[in-house]
């Protein structure tokens, strides 16, 4: 925060506004106003919350900013996918795609802008990292992607940039708001959270107690592959992961999917089919095959239609729960962190 700059109304979860204004005197009752005109009307100025005394008003425009993110560019694809480049507060730039779905909206939105976690594969890990994101900024993204299709968002995933584990109580934070009466009103099992593989982090959400929904990014069931194309997550080795979700499962009793993006000659080879079928058999995984997207300057190409069936057939003949992802926005570039990569000035 520069100096002399008012702290960011967005960086408080629901706890974080409850002292805010509890500090100014307030009844717990405007915790709830308060949260409905940031995150369920997401107004862009308190003088616009005109069910709140207007001293109220006042003291919290004295003490706080209130920036919404502004849309840099909006992309639609032919099947009706969006994508999404948001200005945040200080000039970063972070990116949401919003995927509708019969009359259902699920928004993906990213917890951090970049990535500290390095996968090959991907366009956001290959640019760095540059700030987390706070748990408003989040929310906005939703609410904001929901009121440009003119709809509510009835599911939100954590799959735009950034690996929430590395953002854990910010990402707990949006999930809360997101889930509130007052807010956007999602319910929890359909607030995803998916992570390429922060152990730490998949204890705690097994701890919580809301229903989110868990997402792991295996791509390899191979230590050696895996510690090649995901090296941000070396220090998690997968027979600690596996525990770790069998865990998981017994603590919550829900099923957490395995996100497996085949690339072509990489990991969707006999061997990694077969290191994968071991690893998710015997408990209750979901496994789902997603054709990777390619990415301008960095290596992997998606295999052919045929290979990612046979990889889907070999995990079902196993008896593991399978399906395979179509492919969406593909014209509008809506693989993770593709966007942002062709704004970067660096990235020619
Ligand atoms: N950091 C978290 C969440 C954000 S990435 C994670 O890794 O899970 C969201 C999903 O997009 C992850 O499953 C990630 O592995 C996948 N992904 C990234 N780049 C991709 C690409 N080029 N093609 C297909 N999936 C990709
Ligand atoms: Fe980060 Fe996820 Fe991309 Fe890996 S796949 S670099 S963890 S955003």
């Amino acid at each position: 925060m520069p100096d002399g700059a008012l702290p960011d109304i967005a960086s408080l979860d629901a706890d974080g506004l409850s002292r805010a204004l509890g500090d100014l005197g307030q009844p717990a009752f405007r915790q709830r106003q308060l949260i409905a005109w940031l995150y369920a009307r997401a107004v862009d100025g308190f003088e616009s919350m005109s069910d709140l005394p207007s001293a109220l008003r006042s003291a919290l425009a004295e003490r706080y900013s209130l920036v919404l993110p502004e849309p840099a560019e909006v992309r639609h694809s032919s099947d009706g996918t969006r994508k999404y480049l948001w200005k945040l507060a200080d000039g970063v730039l972070v990116e949401s795609v919003g995927i509708p779905v019969g009359d259902r909206l699920t928004v993906c939105f990213s917890t951090q802008a970049g990535c500290a976690m390095g996968c090959t594969f991907c366009a956001t890990g290959k640019g760095g990292f540059v700030r987390n994101l706070t748990p408003g900024e989040m929310v906005w993204q939703v609410v904001l992607v929901a009121r440009e299709f003119g709809t509510r968002a009835s599911n939100a995933v954590a799959m735009g940039q950034g690996e929430p584990f590395n953002n854990y109580d910010a990402t707990l934070g949006a999930l809360r708001l997101m889930n509130s009466k007052s807010g956007p009103e999602i319910g929890a099992r359909h607030l995803t959270v998916s992570t390429c593989g922060v152990i730490p982090g998949i204890q705690r959400l097994s701890t919580e107690p809301e229903q989110f929904t868990l997402a792991v990014s295996l791509h390899s069931a191979v230590q050696a592959t895996r510690d090649r194309i995901m090296p941000g997550v070396r220090r998690w080795p997968l027979d600690e992961l596996q525990q770790a979700l069998v865990d998981y499962t017994q603590r919550t009793g829900r099923r957490p999917t395995l996100e497996f993006a085949l690339i072509a000659g990489v990991n969707d080879t006999p061997g990694e089919v077969a290191a994968l079928v071991d690893f998710a058999r015997g408990w209750m995984s979901h496994v789902n095959v997603i054709p990777m997207n390619p990415v301008v300057g960095a290596p992997g190409q998606r295999p052919g239609d045929a290979s990612v069936a046979a990889v889907a057939e070999a995990l079902s003949a196993a008896g593991i729960e399978t399906s395979v992802r179509t492919e969406r926005g593909a014209d509008i570039e809506a693989a993770c962190g593709q966007l942002t990569q062709r704004h970067r000035p660096s990235a020619g």
